[in-house]
């Protein structure tokens, strides 16, 4: 398949090239389109093949559920049934973002992109590329990221090209995303709105509008027992090809650690690498480094995370020692996502 590309500026957006993306949604067809949060992978909400499209791209597991895009907050109607007030409290504070919401789904929303459940994530994204590409497409989008399954989350174009070309018709290049980590999901079936999936708003931002607001318990580490509830956080996920471990504890240890690591590695004839923020990166003497970001800003390392790990498999690094960088907000999505993207194998120094 011939996968066309079209760049789009999203500060200048041009109506006829979207249009022709547009064309694509409306013939039943996949198109990958930026959002604030990752790159996603569109088709027609309402259409079954169209879904089952997204799961053969994607090679995406079919009782992994997709997220539907809409384009107005009055959209959720046509999605959702029985909406809970706190949908409308949520919508109001976080919508246009990166927040999805769960709720039953109607009855036009095909199993196929529910992956076969009764409820449905809806989210109304911020990225003027994505709005205007769903409002012109005249259809409610379901999307998930735009990555072969197993892989990081795509957050330009690159990622999509390298991951999807020659499986989907189309992609709009509309340069960098600007969060890079996926969506918050707040689960609303529950007597208390509840985070399946961590994301750039926290849960001190959905406490501080529905007063009462818990994580999945199922996400932590502290009961594997517990199952996520969230079908897409069972899989093993953001996996770089590269054994990756998270090195946890003083800093000063954590720095002579890894070096001891990947001095080793070498030893053996072993390719490795660092993940280590801004303030720390130059200390790791003769290691192959790559910076993340500053600690002191966690929105960075969220926005470099993926392409990090893309870039240490282009590099086809064996061994990969990172730093851990938990902090209260950013910080857990960021520790989420590492943490599964190394299998959780952590070290304690
Ligand atoms: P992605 O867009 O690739 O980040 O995937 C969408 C995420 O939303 C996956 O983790 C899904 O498991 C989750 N999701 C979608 N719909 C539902 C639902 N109805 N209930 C629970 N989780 C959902
Ligand atoms: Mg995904």
């Amino acid at each position: 398949m011939n996968t066309e590309i079209i760049k789009i500026d999203p500060e200048n957006i041009d109506p006829q090239a979207l249009d022709k993306a547009c064309e694509y949604i409306k013939r039943g067809e996949l198109v990958a389109f930026p959002t604030e949060t990752v790159y996603g992978l569109g088709g027609d909400a309402f259409d079954p093949n169209a879904s089952r499209s997204i799961y053969a791209a994607k090679g995406r597991p079919s009782d992994n559920p997709l997220i539907v895009h809409i384009a107005e907050i009055s959209d959720i109607y046509d999605i959702g049934k029985n909406i809970p007030k706190t949908a409308e409290i949520l919508a109001e504070a976080f919508w246009p973002g990166p927040m999805t919401l769960i709720v039953e789904k109607s009855t036009s929303v095909p199993y196929e992109t529910t992956g076969g459940l009764d409820t449905v994530a809806i989210r109304l994204p911020s990225h003027p590329i994505a709005r205007e590409f769903i409002k012109r497409s005249e259809r409610f989008i379901a999307a998930p990221s735009a990555n072969t399954s197993g892989r990081p989350s795509p957050t330009m174009a690159s990622h999509v090209i390298e991951d999807l070309s020659g499986r989907i018709p189309c992609i709009i290049d509309g340069g960098r995303v600007e969060i890079g980590l996926e969506s918050t999901i707040i689960d609303l079936t529950e007597s208390i709105p509840t985070i399946l999936r961590p994301g750039a708003i926290s849960l001190k931002d959905v406490a501080a509008v529905t007063k009462d607001a818990r994580m999945d318990p199922g996400i932590g580490e502290e009961n594997p027992s517990v199952r996520p509830k969230a079908p897409g956080m069972r899989y093993r996920h953001y996996a770089p090809k590269g054994e990756l471990t998270i090195v946890e504890g003083d800093r000063d240890k954590v720095i002579e650690r890894i070096i001891e690591e990947c001095q080793t590695r070498t030893k053996t004839g072993s390719t490795s690498a660092v993940i280590a923020c801004s303030e720390s990166a130059k200390e790791y003497r003769d290691c192959l480094v790559f910076d993340i970001g500053a600690k002191m800003r966690e929105e960075e390392i969220a926005h470099n995370l993926y392409d990090t790990l893309r870039k240490l498999d282009e590099e086809g690094i064996e061994y990969i020692f990172s730093e851990s960088f938990d902090s209260p907000d950013m910080g857990v999505a960021v520790m989420n996502r590492l943490l599964k993207a190394a299998g959780h194998r952590v070290l304690r120094v």
